[in-house]
């Protein structure tokens, strides 16, 4: 089975992905959409603010998420795109104290948020393999990554991010497959396990990316090298489950699920505030 490198030469990046609310202009709040069936109690429009966004671009409910119905708040994570989306636009202001550059900060939002995205894989990729020539690719696209970052906003009418897309998930690919053939799993065809119980079932080096697991039980289960690569884990139970060896599982998608104080997480990832 691969084994995750123990020296992380990309722990520098993983800080650029964690969110930072307080240097972000609560772009999240604004610029997305919220719908009914997301976890919102109401739906918004893209580009409205939540009626709770305060004055200092914080959230009048915060200690409150729960009991409001705001379950998709509680989930969201930006890997860090806000903050640094508030930032490259600075100079121009903000979506408030500018609305004519709403526009174009918003879309670097989005922009950035795909890229930092596709950054938290690559840097799990290159922790998992040990091939020097994937290696090498993957040190390509976080550079690649990091220069058409560094050309926004100006470049956002411009920036076409669908053949990076394509470069970065043939190498996720290729990192899953090469796991799924040393665990000698193979993919589930259908990949849908809705409200599935796998409870204690042994799934190490499973291929779950892109499936869909709401309200699925893994307690109890064996998780190391299990592939979530996308999948949906809303829900899921997760309580007294170790996922510390999991792979390719993000801060939203364990926002999302429903773990305790006894569940193991990656080193990457923080237990939720509800989980303690
Ligand atoms: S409820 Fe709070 S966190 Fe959620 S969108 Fe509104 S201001 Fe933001
Ligand atoms: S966009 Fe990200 S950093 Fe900004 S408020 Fe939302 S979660 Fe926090």
């Amino acid at each position: 089975m691969t084994n995750k490198k123990t020296e992380n030469k990309y722990a520098d990046y993983a800080l650029k992905l964690k969110i930072d609310c307080k240097n972000c202009s609560g772009l999240c709040c604004v610029s997305l959409y919220c719908i009914k069936t997301d976890g919102f109690p109401a739906d918004k429009e893209a580009g409205i603010p939540c009626a709770y966004l305060n004055s200092d671009y914080g959230c009048n409910i915060h200690s409150k998420l729960s009991e409001k119905n705001y379950k998709g708040c509680i989930a969201y994570d930006c890997f860090g795109a806000g903050q640094r989306a508030t930032q490259l636009c600075l100079t121009n202001g903000t979506w408030k104290t500018n609305p004519k550059q709403a526009d174009i900060i918003f879309e670097t939002f989005m922009i950035v948020f795909q890229l930092h995205q596709m950054l938290w894989y690559l840097m799990e990729a290159f922790q998992l393999t040990s091939d020097n020539k994937l290696e090498s690719t993957i040190d390509q696209l976080i550079q690649e990554n990091e220069q058409i970052a560094e050309m926004l906003p100006e470049n956002c009418s411009k920036t076409d991010l669908s053949a990076y897309r394509l470069k970065v998930n043939t190498v996720l690919k290729q990192i899953s497959s090469a796991i799924s053939i040393s665990t000698s799993t193979s993919r589930h065809s259908d990949m849908m396990y809705l409200g599935k119980n796998f409870k204690k079932a042994n799934l190490d080096g499973k291929d779950f990316s892109m499936s869909l697991m709401i309200a699925s039980n893994f307690t109890g289960c064996s998780l190391k090298k299990t592939n979530f690569l996308g999948a949906d884990i809303r829900d899921a139970n997760v309580k007294d489950t170790d996922l510390s060896e999991s792979i390719f599982l993000t801060q939203m998608q364990i926002n999302s699920a429903i773990g305790n104080k006894n569940t193991r997480l990656p080193d990457n990832l923080s237990r939720p505030a509800a989980w303690f």
